[in-house]
């Protein structure tokens, strides 16, 4: 049995590389950048109106005179004298000869003429160009992950096509001659499976696109079957259940007569002792437990840093900080990953931690780690704990 610790570091150490791709920013949602990207052009490009109003020349005094008009779009320049000016609108070119926008909502109009109905502020309404973004300047770091802001900001700069990490295509195993779906009756020692729509929505929310579900039979040839099939053509492989020590705990042997290479089974922590973590060329298997709440946490603790990291992003720590609203006791002499919720810098600890029960981790954004070396931890010290994301 290792530890938490120890689990982590393998999975860092043991991590695949999915290669890159050049992609359309279509295609690139939640992908992460593979390297950086600099701006080809300034932002804006030319000097525009920030307002709806007049651009006048040498602005100083109360009355101007409107000889034209400038749409946003429009490429005309209009030469302007003193006391001249144009209506303009927001995000228009501004003419080279007007030195401010007067606000329309500070003007009258009275024919071709405006006049200054209030004193005006500094403030010239025009965005000069590169304020956002300078021509050559760092827009978005190598390991980005590309969200809808990414997105926007970089289809704004004229980037159509980005290099970014490849994503995994990830085989679920869901294992249990028990499993029944919702939405057909029960019959006697059937159960609903909880499983496969939540680490389905869970890879989804990661990013990944391509996601296959299986249901296995609990019979040592249906699994080694499957584990034969999935391993020639995904990247990961995420069974759920049958990987304790019972008699119809399959997966671990199925995974064994297949070649794939143990890296580690059993962490010593709370929940989900019994876990199973190899390799086989370039992919990845996870035994997960078949606990429902026990599999969720050990997807959030192991199988999505993996995830990630083979996704492309660039991670200094796993752990974040937050104080303690209730002091807490760990007698187990084992690690535990303890359902949360963070606000703000503090972190309660909900009471229900129950491996079987996924009510109270509908609410839980966070999973505080306690070490098998930590007894107790008083209200306001310091804990470590996993951001969730589903
Ligand atoms: P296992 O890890 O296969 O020994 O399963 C542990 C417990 O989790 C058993 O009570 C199973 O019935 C239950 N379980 C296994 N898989 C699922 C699933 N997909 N949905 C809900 N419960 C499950
Ligand atoms: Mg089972």
């Amino acid at each position: 049995m290792i530890s938490v610790k120890e689990a982590i570091t393998s999975i860092l150490d043991n991590s695949i590389s999915l290669g890159t791709h050049h992609i359309h920013i279509t295609k690139a949602s939640d992908s992460y950048l593979s390297s950086n990207i600099y701006s080809t052009i300034n932002l804006p490009l030319f000097r525009q109106s920030a307002m709806d109003g007049f651009a006048v020349c040498q602005y100083n005094g109360d009355s101007y005179k409107i000889i034209g008009e400038i749409q946003a779009g429009d490429s005309k320049d209009i030469a302007l004298k003193k006391g001249e000016g144009v209506r303009i609108f927001t995000g228009a070119r501004v003419p080279k000869d007007a030195d401010i926008v007067i606000m329309k909502e500070y003007v009258e109009e009275s024919g071709d003429e405006i006049l200054l109905q209030k004193k005006i502020s500094q403030k010239t309404n025009i965005r000069i160009p590169g304020e956002l973004i300078k021509e050559g300047d760092l827009a978005l770091k190598k390991g980005t992950l590309l969200n809808s802001a990414a997105l926007g900001f970089l289809s704004g700069l004229g980037v159509d096509k980005v290099t970014v990490s490849q994503k995994p295509r990830v085989a679920i195993l869901v294992t249990g001659n028990e499993l029944e779906k919702a939405g057909t009756p029960l019959t006697e020692g059937k159960i609903y499976d909880s499983n496969s729509i939540m680490l389905q929505m869970l890879l989804k929310k990661a990013g990944v696109t391509i996601v296959d579900c299986f249901n296995v039979e609990d019979t040592q040839a249906a699994s080694t079957s499957i584990v034969k099939e999935v391993l020639e053509a995904y990247d990961f492989i995420i069974a759920s259940g049958g990987i304790s020590v019972g008699d119809y705990d399959l997966m671990r042997n199925a995974f064994h007569i297949n070649g794939v290479d143990e890296k580690f089974y059993k962490i010593n922590q709370r929940p989900g002792k019994p876990i199973y973590f190899g390799k086989k060329d370039n992919t990845l298997v996870f035994g997960l437990p078949g606990n429902p709440a026990a599999c969720f946490i050990n997807y959030q603790a192991y199988v999505l840093p993996a995830l990630q990291l083979a996704m492309g992003k660039i991670t200094d720590t796993l752990f974040k900080t937050a104080t303690l609203e209730d002091a807490i006791t760990n007698t187990t002499k084992r690690s535990l990953f303890l359902r949360a919720e963070v606000k703000g810098s503090s972190v309660k600890i909900f009471k229900n931690q129950n491996s079987a029960m996924l009510q109270s981790l509908v609410n839980a954004n966070a999973l505080v780690y306690i070490s098998e070396k930590t007894t107790q931890i008083e209200k306001g010290e310091e804990v470590r704990y996993l951001e969730i994301l589903q």
